[in-house]
């Protein structure tokens, strides 16, 4: 069976609402999020995505390690996305204490004009957090909104995933994921931002911050090196909180959040964790590991 990230916002909602009171230094963080996730659930129906592809060729992409959009174009329709825009920066405003100044300029911006959009999302798609950041500065963005570039990604990225959830939807449901054996994204190529170990069984689950995929990957093995030299592959955890933990990789010095659900008993949102766990990601940049550039960071 395809691990696919079917979530849906009633359980989205009420993770978050009990989160809210155990994890108050994550509130403002989960408080935005809960708002883009509602707006995101609005969108995911009205993306229309066809992909005319053979379930045999596909599954030759799995076992040959090419992920399943490598030779797919990505169709994001302008208007959709301009819309969805609006939506976004409107619940960053909402929601967000700083409610970053400026932001409201962006979706009115000339290069996000009716016209112009389709080859600024040309610009910005498939790409990791730091190469959109680089098409904002690019572009001048920051410049003209006078909105750091981070946040300017920020928003862009969450205006993009509804787009890549319903094509990996699409297409995972042709392949059969469990041929995958990388540990990058079989749907995008992305990395993971995070990983769980399930609650049933006890596998290491991956999860895709862009197209929210869900694959499955060796317990043992580094995802981003392959190293599988145990005496280099560690984890750690911090103020005694063991089911989250970061597992690093002293071969090429990169790391991956992981939540044993198991231990905690329950199955758990990967998104979510993923915020709520900002402060390995912290710890870990300190002790002198790779940030995984391609995750998103989460704006206040
Ligand atoms: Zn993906
Ligand atoms: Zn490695």
């Amino acid at each position: 069976m395809p691990e696919l990230n079917a979530m849906l916002l009633e359980d989205i909602k009420s993770e978050i609402d009990s989160y809210l009171e155990k994890e108050k230094d994550y509130s403002s963080a989960l408080n935005i999020y809960r708002a883009l996730f509602i707006v995101h659930d609005q969108y995911l129906s009205r993306i229309e995505v066809q992909i005319n592809a053979d379930p045999e060729e596909l599954n030759n992409y799995l076992r040959q390690g090419k992920y399943l959009l490598s030779e797919e174009t990505i169709d994001i329709d302008g208007d959709l996305f301009r819309e969805l825009l609006n939506d976004i920066v409107a619940a960053i405003l909402e929601n967000s204490p700083t409610k970053p100044e400026g932001l409201e300029k962006l979706p009115q911006l000339e290069e996000l004009s009716a016209e112009n959009v389709h080859s600024f999302i040309q610009k910005i798609k498939g790409k990791t957090k730091s190469g959109v950041e680089k098409a904002v500065v690019d572009e001048e963005i920051d410049q003209k909104t006078g909105v750091d570039k981070e946040i300017i990604a920020f928003t862009l990225l969450m205006s993009i995933i509804p787009f890549y959830s319903c094509y990996a939807r699409e297409i995972a449901g042709l392949a059969n994921l469990g041929l995958w054996q990388k540990g990058y994204c079989p749907v995008c190529g992305q990395r993971p931002h995070i990983a769980k170990f399930r609650v049933e069984d006890g596998a290491r689950i991956m999860g895709c911050w862009l197209c929210r995929t869900q694959w499955r990957f060796a317990r043992l093995a580094c995802p981003f090196c392959e190293n599988r030299d145990q005496g280099s592959l560690q984890f750690f955890y911090v103020e005694e909180n063991k089911v989250r933990r970061v597992y690093v990789c002293e071969k090429c010095k990169g790391y991956v959040k992981t939540v044993d659900s198991k231990m905690m008993g329950k199955d758990v949102i990967l998104d979510i964790e993923s915020i709520v766990t900002m402060h390995l990601d912290l710890k870990a940049v300190k002790e002198g590991y790779k940030p995984p550039e391609e995750a998103i960071a989460v704006v206040n």
